[in-house]
């Protein structure tokens, strides 16, 4: 089974002692995951290595950047590069979230530099992608999220590609509580799974984890991680509720 993955990002929100009560109230939970379950959590990068430390002895828990730089080190004021994640044992990191692309000018070639970089030194990106509403609206969904696949990952070989997790993230649910129906979340998983397949083969493209993102909440998780195609989600809102991602977590599949 394709890894199903529970994925926290807090954005930024939460003072450390916020963050550190919401860490531990999710963990006294006690969820034993399953080899093929993950829970991840996106926190501000100055809280890295705490959270980090929290996770020790937890199986299959994770901590990731939220973001991280293009260029191995150097002169480059207020980022943070792979190798600082590697140092402090960072496994995951997420890339191309719809809010670095628009507020931060995140292109999709941008996006391959900052992927080469990070399979190059064994961190798992979790790589954003999905449309904004004027696209949907104008029903080019499915060509504009292949694009973002092609620009951003046919550059890969197939064995690079399985190192990837993808998040599908309408940006018209992020944050607005506005989500996209089961329906609508397994039509897309289903086309880019395919649009993978296409490039690198079907058994390929069957092994790589397909997370939902967009108003994700304890009510409405099971239903969209019940899709065939949907491996778990990326979750914001809701992420910074205990009671909420602890829910979240249990509704993997
Ligand atoms: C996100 O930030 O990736 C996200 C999906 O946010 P929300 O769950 O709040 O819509």
């Amino acid at each position: 089974m394709r890894k199903q993955i529970a994925a926290a990002n807090w954005k930024m929100n939460l003072t450390v002692d916020k963050g550190e009560k919401l860490l531990d109230d999710i963990l006294a939970a006690g969820i034993e995951l399953s080899a093929d379950q993950l829970a991840v959590f996106a926190v501000p990068s100055p809280y890295l290595q705490l959270a980090q430390k929290k996770l020790a002895g937890r199986k299959n828990y994770f901590i990731a950047a939220q973001n991280c730089y293009s260029k191995k080190s150097g002169a480059y004021t207020g980022e943070t590069s792979v190798e600082m994640l590697q140092s402090l044992n960072i496994q995951y990191v997420v890339l191309g979230h719809s809010e670095r692309r628009e507020y931060f000018q995140e292109s999709n070639q941008f996006l391959a530099e900052k992927l080469n970089l990070v399979l190059e030194y064994n961190i798992t990106p979790i790589f954003c992608c999905g449309e904004p509403l004027s696209i949907r609206d104008a029903g080019t969904q499915n060509e504009f999220v292949a694009t973002q696949l092609e620009e951003s990952l046919f550059h890969f070989s197939a064995e690079e590609l399985q190192k990837i997790v993808i998040a599908y993230e309408p940006i018209w649910a992020i944050g607005t509580g506005k989500t996209a129906t089961s329906e609508q979340a397994q039509e897309m998983h289903a086309h880019l799974r395919s649009v993978l397949a296409g490039k690198f083969g079907k058994e390929v493209s069957d092994t790589i984890s397909i997370l939902y993102g967009g108003s994700v909440k304890a009510s409405n998780a099971k239903e969209i991680f019940s899709q065939p195609d949907v491996d778990g989600g990326l979750v914001g809102g809701a992420s910074l509720i205990a009671d909420e991602f602890i829910t979240i977590i249990n509704s993997l599949k």
